[in-house]
């Protein structure tokens, strides 16, 4: 058979099974424990299990493996065009297993900022006593040393939607492996495994799960990995409940579509934001100059579905456009079938400090909105209203310090 479309593997996908089961939705394993048959053959399934691998009949207990998330798994995979995937019970879950893994294969670890505020506060907290080097995309190779277990990058980066080169960095990574949370991306539009990457993460509670309704991580990678991902994740019990990972599964049917169109949304609204007068900057890699590197069609297949951006009048006004949304959700998380607004120094990158955000140009005005299913004239139209009524506050106040955060 000829290979199949990712819109196609993205239905199907996880559900060749179905014709000999007779079902039409994918069966929802609950069980904590599982009845065992022959104790010679549940010690074969606990032998594997415990060398990172999947029971052959007998997953003993939901902690070490589950039929529905195992099944969520193969099918991530595929959609990543990598050998494996294994799920967690958050994105949080998934990156703290990648780092546990490498811990065991070397102490030091070189990351790129921008980073998901979490996983910086985590790399930067010491928890897990690694060294880290921070790097620009750039300088990766500079930093790498004989203790070097893992590269760390984001893209496209949250919340300055800058894109980094995956390719270039793997080059520059040369044996130490590199993971890239791709979180914004998705399968849809880039697969960091087929361009040299070991770990693909994602915090799967975004557009994986789409509904804003499961909370997820996973990571597609190689077997090796994976084996090692398992191991860590029996030990730490940072599973994926079986209801969740069968949402995900249901979720990755309509991904492409949904990505699609919520980005087809973003490069409209994109536009109409950068011709905003109440608007100093727009974060975008679709507009003019938000893609230097031109990995838009080499990289990643679309700009995405996320924008940042710059209001005129700093952080009061920033307030009063979260404030005045109707239609938006004033929310942080990403990848709902509604748009979402959030203040990124206020709230997903108030973690990391004052520091930190203002090296990555993380400014007090700056708003990230995720795109949702919305009609583009709705949105704008909301939008537009609480811009207007945030130059009009901000007039109003002059002259007035900004507060900084
Ligand atoms: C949300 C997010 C995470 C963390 O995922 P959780 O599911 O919230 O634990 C990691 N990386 C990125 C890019 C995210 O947006």
């Amino acid at each position: 058979m000829t290979p199949i479309s990712f819109e196609t593997a993205a239905v199907h996908a996880g559900r060749e099974d179905f014709r000999t089961l007779g079902v039409h939705a994918a069966p929802l394993d609950l069980s904590t424990t599982y009845p065992v048959g022959e104790l010679a053959d549940a010690i074969r399934d606990i032998d594997a299990m415990i060398a990172g691998g999947r029971p052959e009949r007998n997953a003993i207990y939901s902690r070490l493996a589950n039929t529905t998330v195992d099944r969520f798994e193969r099918a991530f995979a595929e959609l990543e065009h990598a050998d494996d995937a294994v799920a967690f019970g958050s994105g949080m879950a998934a990156v703290t297993a990648a780092l546990l893994v490498a811990r065991q294969r070397g102490a030091h670890v070189v990351a790129v900022r921008p980073l998901y505020g979490g996983t910086d506060h985590l790399l930067e907290s010491r928890l897990l006593s690694l060294d880290v080097t921070w790097a620009t995309p750039d300088t990766v190779a500079d930093a790498i040393r004989a203790e070097t277990a893992l590269v760390v990058i984001e893209t496209p980066g949250n919340p300055t939607l800058s894109l980094v080169d995956i390719a270039d960095v793997v080059r520059q990574a040369g044996r130490v492996p590199v993971l890239v949370d791709s979180t914004f991306a998705t399968p849809v539009l880039q697969r960091p495994v087929e361009l040299g990457a070991t770990l693909s993460l994602h915090s799967a509670t975004k557009y994986l799960g789409g509904h804003g309704d499961v909370m997820a991580g996973v990571i597609a990678t190689n077997h090796d990995w994976a084996r090692a991902l398992r191991q860590v994740r029996i030990l730490t019990g940072a599973v994926l409940h079986p209801m969740g990972a069968y949402m995900l599964h249901r979720g990755l049917q309509t991904l492409a579509v949904r990505v699609k169109a919520a980005q087809a949304t973003a490069i409209d609204l994109a536009a109409r934001l950068a011709r905003s007068p109440a608007v100093e900057r727009v974060y975008f890699p679709g507009l003019p100059g938000g893609d230097p590197r031109r990995l838009i069609g080499r990289q990643m297949t679309g700009p995405g579905a996320m924008i940042s951006f710059d209001v005129a009048g700093g952080f009061d006004a920033a307030a009063t456009v979260l404030r005045e949304v109707r239609l938006l959700t004033p929310a942080v998380s990403l990848g709902s079938t509604d748009s979402l607004i959030q203040h990124p120094a206020g709230l997903t990158h108030r973690v990391i400090g004052e520091a930190a955000r203002a090296e990555e140009g993380l400014s007090p005005g700056m708003l990230r909105v995720s795109v949702g299913l919305e009609s583009a004239d709705d949105l704008w139209a909301d939008l537009n209203d609480a811009l207007t009524a945030a130059t009009a506050t901000a007039t109003a106040h002059e002259p007035r310090e900004a507060v900084t955060v």
